[in-house]
């Protein structure tokens, strides 16, 4: 399984979605010249030995750790969730978030700790569990896909774990922050073992084009 092609790369990016608009600017300042999504899954580069996937941002972490694709455009906090292991070239510094603990702005709950044996809503479900477990609280995880904040003011979680940004979602549903579990941004990723020679060397080109874009912070010439 995995790419037959040796010739050329395939790169896992979010076909609709916040990561998508920079990620696609990022690809093309570093030269790459490819179409927009537009319901075409697979497009070809114009003018570099490339191949992009547009895909769910959620697959992302699987396309690129089973070599299905050999570069990947994902959320730090997606790539954890997914429990998946790869290798990350670069922190690309967009789609910056975080996850965290929220409770409701009037409850009393003033620490992580006074949630034990309480019900936590959250579209993270490892990330939160891994979270509670390294601190030794027990609780109980209700997994809904999306609109979490909903679930306080329904009765059915006293509290969620989910990604903020700004913090408005938060504030508009009467939450507030009680505890951060992780900084989030997108990553550039690819697989623990590139298969091929002629890939990792359009990789490792990518890499030093993507580097340069962002200001040469994680470019050293050899
Ligand atoms: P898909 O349909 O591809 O599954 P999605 O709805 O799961 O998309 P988006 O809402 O597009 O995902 O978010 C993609 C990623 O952007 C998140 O996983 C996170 O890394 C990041 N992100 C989420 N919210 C914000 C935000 N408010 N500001 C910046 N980045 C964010
Ligand atoms: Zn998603």
């Amino acid at each position: 399984m995995g790419n037959s092609d040796n010739k050329s790369v395939k790169i896992a990016i979010q076909k609709d979605g916040r990561l998508t608009q920079d990620t696609v600017s990022l690809l093309r300042a570093a030269g790459l010249s490819f179409e927009n999504y537009n319901r075409k899954l697979f497009v070809k580069c114009r003018n570099y030995p490339a191949e992009v996937l547009y895909v769910r941002d959620d697959d992302i972490p699987y396309y690129v750790a089973s070599g299905i694709a050999d570069l990947g455009i994902v959320g730090q906090n997606v790539l954890r969730e997914s429990g998946f292991r790869v290798n990350t070239l670069l922190d690309l510094g967009f789609c910056r978030c975080s996850l965290v603990i929220a409770v409701p702005q009037n409850s009393n709950i003033s620490r992580a700790s006074d949630l034990r044996n309480s019900t936590i809503a959250t579209s993270y479900p490892n990330s939160a569990k891994e979270y509670f477990k390294e601190n030794k609280i027990p609780i109980k995880i209700v997994n809904i896909k999306g609109a979490v904040e909903i679930a306080p003011s329904l009765g059915f979680a006293h509290a969620i774990v989910d990604i903020v940004a700004t913090g408005k979602t938060l504030v508009l549903n009467n939450l507030r922050i009680l505890q951060k579990i992780s900084d989030s941004q997108a990553l550039l990723i690819t697989p623990n073992e590139v298969t091929s020679k002629e890939k990792a060397k359009i990789i490792d080109d990518l890499k030093v084009k993507i580097s340069e874009v962002l200001g040469g912070k994680d470019y050293e010439y050899l």
